[in-house]
């Protein structure tokens, strides 16, 4: 069989102090004729990166409210997660040659792959492309019985897709029964699907990347890698990605300081198993750094985990998320939530998130990320009033009592 994820228990009742008992009593009675239903979750990864993030609270959740959900990941190897990373980098709009050659290791490998898929499941919910053609690719009738309900969820942003790499995977996404998007805006035209579902991420106000933290603990950590609190600190979490904009975050931070001399950078980010393009990315970054000791560069690497991440979340004065395509940008979320405004690149999901000139600023390029950021760095009371006014955003729209009652009916609505 796949590999299965082990997973936390998680209770939906603790929830109710961040969501209230009206979202609460909702996704009871939606889970009620659900009962006992059993719903498989497939990405590529178990850890690293947003999807694995989601994963980790809405399958406890599920099963929480009795249901017999599983997370389950595909497994692959260097030249398929090349392959992958290309296709990804392809939907989001980049200049990549799809050759015969890619075709035919993506499938190998999705083949083997939905070889090893067993059991018997009402809903199957597949993420992104990697496993994208396994549906298409299962032989045993075991698995694939006539009423399973296949779910496909696309994170990713198809606005600006490689026309041949979208139609190589069109027909096996179409074969799904529905398929789930952040952003309305992200469907290809193209795409002939009766069911297509809007259901944006979510963050866990209860995972240890976003409860609480006392601040004497918060400095602790903050100080163990080198930052300094009583310094303005600009802090930005993600992948070693050439989307995230590292180098033009670096760019910012240095027109940042000519404003404001004390202050500090710290880029924190993971490198997940399927994301080969991470390391190269890394040093590129390293190089940019030109040793400059204000600028903290750190990664799963030097032992940073979620209380890492969320401690530095909470101590940074300005939280950024200078993306140039974004699927979503948990990041973004994560540091509203933490009371922090945040200036995130114009695209994808982060528009979603941040209401412009309240819970942060879109920006559309390095100067303006710069100066946006000056001006909170400058004004600490209006950058507190917009983290407030973020966290809020965030409790009304992006916690995952949400993205549960959007699945929760779905599947509803699907069953037989
Ligand atoms: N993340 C992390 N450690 C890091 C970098 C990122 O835990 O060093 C987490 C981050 O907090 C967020 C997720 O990985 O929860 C990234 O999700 P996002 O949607 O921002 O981007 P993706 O990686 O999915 O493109």
């Amino acid at each position: 069989m796949l590999e299965r994820v082990p997973l936390l228990e998680k209770d939906l009742d603790a929830y109710v102090e961040f969501a209230g008992q009206d979202a609460i009593d909702r996704i009871r009675a939606l889970a009620e004729p659900l009962r006992g239903a059993r719903i498989l979750h497939v990405n590529a990864t178990a850890y690293g990166g947003g999807v694995a993030e989601l994963l980790a609270t809405h399958v406890p959740l599920l099963k929480s409210l009795g249901i017999a959900a599983e997370w389950q990941v595909i497994h692959g190897s260097d030249e398929f997660f090349a392959v992958t990373k290309a296709v990804h980098n392809a939907l989001q709009g980049a200049d990549v040659e799809w050759t015969q050659e890619m075709a035919r290791i993506y499938l190998e490998k999705v083949l083997d792959n939905a070889l090893l898929l067993e059991g018997e499941w009402d809903y199957v919910v597949i993420h992104d492309p990697q496993p994208a053609a396994m549906l298409s690719l299962l032989t045993d009738s075991a698995v694939n019985r006539p009423d399973t309900k296949w779910i496909w969820r696309c994170h990713i942003d198809l606005t600006d897709a490689n026309p041949e790499v979208w139609e190589f995977f069109r027909p096996y996404v179409e074969r799904h029964d529905a398929s789930v998007w952040t952003m309305p805006e992200f469907v290809p035209a193209s795409l002939a699907m009766d069911r297509v579902v809007q259901a944006p991420p979510c963050i866990d106000p209860l995972s240890v990347k976003n409860l609480d933290l006392p601040t004497p603990f918060m400095n602790e950590i903050c100080r163990q890698y080198g930052l300094d609190v009583d310094r303005p600190i600009m802090c930005q979490v993600s992948r070693y990605d050439p989307w995230k904009d590292p180098l033009g975050v670096i760019d910012a931070f240095r027109i940042v300081r000519e404003s404001v001399p004390g202050a500090q950078l710290l880029l924190a980010g993971s490198m997940a198993t399927d994301d080969p393009e991470g390391f190269h990315v890394w040093e590129q970054v390293d190089e940019a750094r030109h040793g400059d000791r204000d600028i903290h560069l750190l990664s799963n690497i030097q032992q940073i985990g979620n209380v890492q991440i969320n401690a530095f979340q909470r101590a940074a004065d300005v939280i950024v998320q200078k993306s140039l395509r974004e699927g979503f940008g948990l990041t973004v979320s994560e540091g509203l939530w933490k009371a922090r405004p945040v200036v995130g690149g114009r695209c994808g999901g982060i528009v979603l998130q941040i209401r412009d000139g309240q819970d942060g600023y879109l920006v559309d390029s390095v100067e303006e990320c710069a100066q946006r950021t000056i001006e909170l760095l400058t004004n600490p009371e209006r950058a507190d009033e917009m983290g407030a006014s973020g966290r809020e955003q965030v409790r009304n729209n992006f916690l995952s009592t949400r993205e549960l009652e959007d699945y929760l009916t779905l599947f509803g609505e699907l069953a037989p």
